[in-house]
């Protein structure tokens, strides 16, 4: 099959529309049985349920060439069950695991010449989403519901290799401690955007967020958990039940403790104790893992003893080993690499 003509080692991150996308309507109680189509666009009532109360959570994962040469997808069968808790949450109807992960199938093998090639760096990232479409004025739920998959050819996250980043702490708070920070919902991000923005205009790359009842525990960034490695090399995650629980670091946890030798913890991580730590990362699908070479809390400077010109070393093998297992240079625990073509 004749891949598309694109540079494919010089793709940003950022949307192309393909060929193929699948969709399926929920009505009158009961998911349709959903087919591809090549309309990207959607045309919905202006009083939707989208529109109006921001009914809509979302997935991401990627499919990759391996070197033997098959299309692959990541563990699909965490992003199927992660969005079943977050349409719970948000009381629209679940969209079955099993068929999450065929219409995850289906439109990678309907965009198959849109899959980057082996060693380009490349990937092609897939947003599976859903949201209410019909008209809702008083506030309650949809009744009818649309599940869709697009999928885009990106680059690498970082061109040009991962640089450590600088970040700082945020005075703006991401989730409530009951609220839905542990879900993939867009709510999530739209009220993240401001304090972004103005991270950026003000030279950091993220906002590391507190949790906002006493603001002195680490969460994660806007789209990102956290990973720390202290100075006796283990490897501590924070927890807490408003994080949204990604993949990659569940990912990285088990890889750390089983190809890494590694003593791994999952606990609450003070703020204090940040600047005892080896080395910092971020965590997530897009990037894998992206080192943070310094924090700065108002004024005050955490720099990690890895630096600024390139990721720690134990980021570093922890990264060398995930992307190894999910390219097919190093063997795989069972049932991560969900094989497509
Ligand atoms: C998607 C996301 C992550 C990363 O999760 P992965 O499953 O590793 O991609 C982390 N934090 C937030 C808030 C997210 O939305």
């Amino acid at each position: 099959m004749e891949k598309k003509q694109l540079d494919w080692s010089n793709l940003g991150f950022g949307y192309m529309q393909t060929d193929a996308r699948y969709v399926s309507t929920f009505k009158n109680g009961a998911w349709d049985e959903g087919h591809i189509t090549d309309d990207p666009n959607i045309t919905l009532n202006e009083c939707a349920g989208v529109f109006q109360y921001a009914q809509t959570c979302f997935e991401g994962l990627k499919a990759y060439t391996t070197e033997d040469g098959h299309i692959v997808t990541f563990r699909p069968d965490l992003n199927a069950s992660r969005m079943v808790d977050s349409a719970k949450r948000l009381e629209m109807p679940v969209f079955p695991e099993e068929r999450f992960i065929k219409a995850v199938e289906e439109t990678v093998k309907a965009n198959e010449t849109w899959v980057p090639p082996y060693g380009s760096g490349a990937t092609l990232y897939i947003r599976p989403y859903m949201m209410g479409i019909n008209p809702v004025i008083g506030v309650k739920p949809a009744d009818e519901y649309m599940f869709r998959v697009f999928v885009t050819p990106v680059g690498p996250y970082f061109k040009g290799g991962a640089k450590p980043l600088t970040i700082r702490v945020s005075d703006f708070d991401r989730a409530a401690p009951c609220g839905t920070g542990n879900i993939k919902a867009g709510l999530n991000y739209a009220m993240s955007l401001y304090p972004i923005v103005k991270a950026h205009e003000e030279g950091y790359a993220e906002n590391m967020y507190l949790d906002p009842a006493t603001r002195t525990k680490v969460e994660e960034t806007g789209g990102a958990n956290f990973l720390f490695v202290t100075k006796d090399n283990v490897l501590v995650t924070p927890k807490s039940n408003s994080i949204l629980p990604s993949i990659t670091r569940r990912s990285l946890m088990y890889v750390a403790e089983h190809y890494l030798n590694m003593k791994v913890e999952q606990r609450e991580v003070l703020l204090s104790e940040v600047k005892d730590f080896a080395e910092c990362g971020l965590c997530g699908t897009a990037a894998v893992i992206s080192p943070v070479g310094k924090i700065v809390d108002h004024g005050t400077e955490i720099c990690f003893p890895s630096g600024m010109d390139e990721m720690g070393p134990v980021t570093k093998k922890l990264y060398d080993c995930l992307t190894g297992i999910q390219m097919g240079r190093i063997e795989a625990p069972e049932g991560w690499i969900h094989k497509i073509v």
